[in-house]
């Protein structure tokens, strides 16, 4: 009986969708796609690769360097784990924006006219490395040293979020002109970075 009991409940952590945690990220249900879903170097760039464990997120690569579709998942988890530390997500509403982001990586920065830095001051010409373009796409540059850690792509998927949870990605970060975004999100940003570091990508 009591082996039922035990059963039954452990059936309902696995079907029951009341039970999702973070941690289903790592049920990884959409097995086939993921090993059909390479890069391949002899084909024609930029080529369009899933994101494994994130159900629907892709990116749109230039090279198979950049980057190895694993390294941007190991990003969008320790990004998710940061989030939730700081902010929570009970609703599972950033898990699910996650899900269906997708991500170009560009080899050279762009320019861009009239963006604002991170305490919203507002620039005239500026050289951008990261762009949240719709509530799921993001352009992101290599980034410093072809790592992610030196990319811009976790502060783009705060812009994702924000946007998520208030229809509005907060263009002006710290600035007064948007509310969303305050110092606690820059903080988590160079957490996640450290730890994006720790693990050499
Ligand atoms: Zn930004």
């Amino acid at each position: 009986m009591k082996k039922i009991i035990v059963l039954i409940s452990l059936l309902c952590f696995i079907s029951c969708p009341g039970h999702q945690t973070a941690s289903t990220f790592f049920s990884n249900d959409h097995k086939r796609i993921y090993r059909t879903s390479v890069c391949d170097p002899d084909r024609p760039f930029p080529q369009m690769v899933m994101i494994p464990f994130f159900v629907n997120a892709s990116q749109v690569v230039p090279n198979c360097e950049t980057y190895p579709k694993h390294q941007t998942a190991l990003t969008m988890m320790v990004f998710y784990h940061h989030w939730v530390k700081y902010f929570g997500d009970s609703d599972l509403k950033i898990k699910h924006a996650l899900e269906e982001v997708m991500v170009t990586w560009g080899t050279e920065k762009k320019k861009l006219k009239g963006v604002y830095n991170l305490k919203g001051k507002k620039i005239k010409d500026a050289t951008i490395i990261g762009l949240t373009q719709t509530a799921s796409v993001i352009w992101v540059w290599e980034g410093y040293g072809h790592k992610i850690s030196g990319s811009s792509l976790i502060h783009e998927l705060v812009h994702i979020s924000l946007r998520t949870l208030n229809g509005r990605g907060d263009f002006d970060h710290e600035g007064p002109r948007c509310d969303g975004w305050t110092s606690e999100h820059t903080e988590m940003i160079i957490e996640a970075k450290e730890v994006l570091r720790s693990f050499d990508i």
